[in-house]
């Protein structure tokens, strides 16, 4: 049998692969997380920002904003500040630094959420429209890149920012560098975003692969939708996304509603691996957070709620789902051992990570990076991992009871064909003597007289019978008779050739067929079984029994002038051994006699 394990080898190395590189890909990512201002050419901008709460005023006449009448208040970082009631707007400005750059940029990371950047009363860069009530709609979160003019230097930059939601101002850093610089970063942080990608992708593709070849399919397949739910989740938050398509608002409608699948898929996941014995609540979980899916989506299309406020609430219902997921399932996933721990464990950094996340999102903690990500990458990965691990031990387990069957069946085979080989003898074979039996003698014995015609060689039969046998059963019981029958028949066996029809032919009645054989042989071997029949002393129940037979033999020669049939011959051969027989009978027993008979005297017969 061949044991065929290179399936799960394939996987489990490509597993190992992807998670040294995920481990090379943390360690580079912690040293390349944050903006690197290594070169005197890039300056972060902190300190020396002020605000204005609500729209300035416009002259009327020039149309232009009028900012020295009003009061400004100092803050170190613009950084999302919490509105007072009611504004929705609100104008920040910074005195740009000392500086000589060639092609000077400035990278925001986020707005909340409308930009409008002025310099010297002229708009240089806008995202969204804010109309002439002071509205605006919300169309995404992208990085920006203001074209500053070549003699920045101190002068003074404008931003009117306006949000309707809980925060408003520049989220992340801000920074002033050359063009192919501030992109150059861009692009390295995204790159090791999109290899994070690429695991979580890779992971969906093993897991959807391995679902549609394997047993257990739902449990893969839906580990393999979370995967891609969650690399297209990862992606639409990465910086490059908006590179490939610049649809901010479109990226933000995938990460928010492939956010909010993410519980959907869990429970899924859950039901596949507990199958019966799964918890009522894991249904809840699913009907919930698929409700809240259609309700947000319905809301945000044909109502003014925007989807963007949903993320409060779903952060909270996502802690509470897993809390409620975490207390029921636990004891139901402890009964499925390792697996059952792996998951537990899976969903308890998911719990941790959506925690930190909220707690740095709402600025309880400090911006730890999208942490809710890792536990997600990592619950898809253990998900995987079981997926194979148990996968493998199926195969393994089925691979020994296949052996252990075939091992079954070849003993089997082997009886049959013992049990086989015992019925055809038993067909062939006398019960008792183990000689020929009449019907198996009579086929044989027609082959060797067909042989005998055709290549004209001699022939001899010999016929005896057992003398006053009847006596012996009489005397010493039917068992002492079958081993009278017995003793005989293996002396007949061990007196004659191999090759020869040896023949139980009635009950103590005995025919020898002897092919190619003359007279003279036939003669000698007659004699002697009569002789040695005599000599045996067969001891039964402290007595000894002696017996003789009679013996009559037809030695035919002359098979050239045979004109008859195989049957024929057969049946005269045996009735004129049967007539000279009884002739030794009649004339006193323990004796032989012969008949010589040329072939063509027999068929004129
Ligand atoms: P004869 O010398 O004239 O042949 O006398 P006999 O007694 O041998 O012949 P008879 O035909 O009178 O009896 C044959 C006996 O052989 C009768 C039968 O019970 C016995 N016999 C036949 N088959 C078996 C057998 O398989 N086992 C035993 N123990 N006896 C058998
Ligand atoms: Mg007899
Ligand atoms: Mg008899």
């Amino acid at each position: 049998m061949i044991h065929n394990n290179s399936g799960f080898l394939d996987s489990s190395f490509l597993l190992i692969t992807i998670l040294l590189l995920l481990f090379s890909f943390i360690s580079e990512n912690v040293s390349g997380d944050t903006l690197e201002l290594n070169t005197y050419q890039k300056q972060r901008i902190t300190g020396g920002w002020q605000y204005h709460w609500g729209d300035l005023p416009k002259n009327s006449k020039t149309g232009q904003w009028i900012d020295h009448k009003q009061e400004w208040t100092e803050i170190e970082s613009p950084n999302e500040m919490q509105k007072p009631e009611g504004e929705n707007i609100v104008w920040l400005k910074i005195n740009l630094p000392n500086g000589n750059l060639r092609d000077p940029y400035l990278f925001i990371n986020s707005v909340d959420l409308t930009l409008q950047v002025f310099q010297n009363n002229q708009e240089i860069y806008h995202f969204g429209e804010i109309d002439e009530q002071g509205n605006s709609q919300f169309i995404g979160w992208p990085w920006h890149m203001i074209r500053l003019p070549d003699n920045y230097a101190q002068h003074t930059l404008y931003f009117r920012i306006f949000s309707d939601y809980p925060y408003i101002g520049l989220s992340g850093e801000v920074v002033i560098g050359n063009h192919f610089q501030l992109l150059d970063d861009v692009y390295k942080r995204g790159i090791t975003g999109l290899f994070v990608v690429l695991i979580v992708l890779l992971v969906g593709i093993i897991s959807t692969t391995m679902g549609t070849i394997k047993k257990d399919r739902i449990i893969a397949i839906s580990t393999g939708l979370l995967s891609f739910d969650l690399a297209l989740m990862i992606f639409s938050e990465n910086e490059l996304n908006q590179v490939v398509l610049f649809e901010p608002l479109l990226w933000r409608y995938i990460a928010a509603f492939s956010y909010f699948l993410i519980p959907s898929f869990l429970s899924i996941i859950l039901l596949a691996w507990l199958k019966e014995k799964a918890p009522k609540i894991i249904y809840w979980v699913l009907g919930i957070s698929l409700s809240f899916f259609c309700i947000v989506a319905g809301l945000s299309s044909f109502t003014a709620f925007n989807f963007i406020n949903a993320y409060p609430y779903f952060d909270v219902l996502f802690i509470i789902l897993l809390l409620a997921l975490m207390a029921r399932c636990y004891k139901q996933l402890q009964k499925l051992e390792l697996v059952g721990s792996v998951l537990m464990f899976g969903i308890l950094t998911l719990f941790v990570s959506l925690m930190l996340d909220m707690l740095s999102a709402h600025n309880l903690i400090s911006w730890l990076g999208h942490t809710s990500q890792w536990g997600l990458i990592f619950f898809v990965l253990a998900s995987l991992v079981i997926y194979l691990v148990r996968d493998w031990q199926q195969q393994a387990a089925l691979q020994a009871f296949t052996h252990h069957l075939e091992l079954k069946v070849s003993e089997r085979t082997a009886e049959l064909q013992k049990s086989h080989h015992q019925l055809e003898q038993m067909a062939r074979e006398d019960y008792l003597t183990k000689l020929l039996n009449r019907r198996s003698f009579s086929e044989l014995a027609l082959v060797e007289l067909a042989n005998a015609i055709r290549y004209k060689h001699p022939i001899s039969l010999i016929l005896f019978d057992l003398d006053h046998f009847k006596n012996i059963n009489d005397q010493y019981g039917h068992s002492s008779g079958d081993l009278v029958l017995k003793a005989v028949a293996s002396l007949v066996k061990q007196t004659c050739r191999k090759g020869e029809l040896i023949c139980r032919y009635g009950g103590e009645e005995f025919v020898i067929l002897l092919h190619e054989t003359d007279s003279k042989y036939a003669k000698q071997l007659a004699q002697r079984l009569c002789t040695t029949i005599k000599e045996i002393e067969i001891i039964t129940n402290n007595h000894t029994i002696n017996i003789t037979a009679s013996f009559g033999l037809i030695c035919l020669t002359d098979m050239d002038v045979y004109t008859g049939t195989v049957d024929q011959l057969m049946e005269q051969l045996l009735a004129k051994a049967d007539k000279i027989m009884y002739e030794v009978k009649s004339s006193g027993r323990d004796a032989v006699k012969i008949n010589e008979l040329k072939a063509g005297k027999l068929s004129s017969d």
